[in-house]
């Protein structure tokens, strides 16, 4: 007889539950699809109205029970949106439309979500990619003004450009350059070894390559710096070098490149260019400041300087186009 009474108490309370979801709206089919959840999430669910949305969050194979609540505060926006937002921790009580095409936007950091919103307003940029593209390489602020200090111990992949500092960094193992590859100056040990393994396969194939600028300390960008400057006003100066302590050549892991007998501006009509353009992220070296990227990183094109990133890392910079600045904020610096 007891037994009897708990049974039929069972079957009244699922019966209620039944009826409450069925009172909401939701058919036969959903019903089942929703009872397949906890207890607490069939709770939740019976305490909001309607979701039209709802299957298709639930039998999404991305869908995390966990996070119900925040799925379901979301309502007004399509499944897809609703996942992506909740899914990858993007969640806040507002959106709007802005908002959610930034973070579909490629190369979207959360973090930054300000200050892409403070930089469409103040440049009126209506392209996405362009604004998330100049926030990455942090072209929203003044160039050395509030610097970071790098964090060398990346190896590889530190950063050093107009808003990150190495400071007085020195490369643990450097390598002078043997005279046949280029003139007296040294570079990180691994660089030099991936220079030199690029160098002999372009020489094997006839194509003349020649280091004119490797390494550089800090006090020798300090005197490169100066120099420059008893010609050009410091604006001037800053599009085309670097402040002692933001030069990438003080990595330890840049080579600047001529063909013999040629300088810097005609290195971008050699062979040798040719063959890198096709190969050097095969050898770990990206072109540090490209075409068409001088405004994403505050550098004229430099057809000539290369950098050491290792061979993963370039050969992802060679087939994406986007620059070592957004790569370093996208997946290292944040
Ligand atoms: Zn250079």
């Amino acid at each position: 007889m007891k037994l009897l009474l708990v049974f039929l108490l069972a079957l009244t309370l699922s019966a209620c539950a039944n009826n409450t979801l069925k009172d909401i709206g939701y058919s036969d089919d959903e019903i089942k699809v929703i009872e397949s959840l906890s207890d607490d999430s069939i709770n939740i669910i019976e305490k909001e109205p309607y979701d039209s949305e709802l299957m298709d969050l639930i039998n999404d194979p991305t869908f995390d029970e966990a996070k119900l609540d925040e799925y379901l505060a979301l309502d007004g926006l399509d499944a897809d949106d609703r996942l992506m937002i909740v899914n990858k921790g993007y969640y806040s009580d507002t959106y709007d439309a802005t908002t959610l095409a930034l973070m579909k936007t490629s190369y979207y950091i959360h973090d930054r979500l300000d200050r892409y919103l403070a930089y469409i307003d103040s440049v009126g940029e209506t392209d996405l990619r362009s604004v998330v593209e100049h926030v990455n390489c942090d072209r929203d602020h003044e160039v050395y003004t509030d610097t970071m200090v790098s964090d060398t111990s990346k190896g590889d992949l530190m950063i050093a450009n107009k808003y990150y500092t190495i400071e007085d960094y020195v490369p643990e193992d450097l390598v002078h350059i043997d005279s046949y590859y280029g003139l007296d100056a040294y570079l990180d040990r691994d660089t030099y070894e991936a220079y030199t393994a690029m160098a002999d396969q372009m020489m094997s194939e006839g194509i003349d390559v020649w280091i004119t600028s490797a390494y550089r300390s800090y006090d020798s960008q300090v005197n490169i710096y100066n120099r420059y400057l008893a010609t050009d006003p410091q604006e001037v100066v800053d599009t085309y070098s670097a402040r002692p302590g933001f030069s990438d050549h003080q990595t330890g892991r840049v080579v600047d490149l001529i063909e013999p007998g040629g300088d810097l501006g005609s290195f971008e009509y050699t062979d040798a260019k040719a063959w890198l353009d096709e190969h050097a992220y095969e050898y770990g070296f990206i072109l540090r400041y490209p075409e068409d990227k001088e405004d994403i990183t505050g550098y004229m094109y430099e057809s000539w300087h290369y950098r050491y990133v290792g061979k993963e890392v370039a050969k992802y910079i060679h087939d994406t186009g986007i620059t070592f600045d957004e790569y370093y904020a996208y997946f290292i610096g944040s």
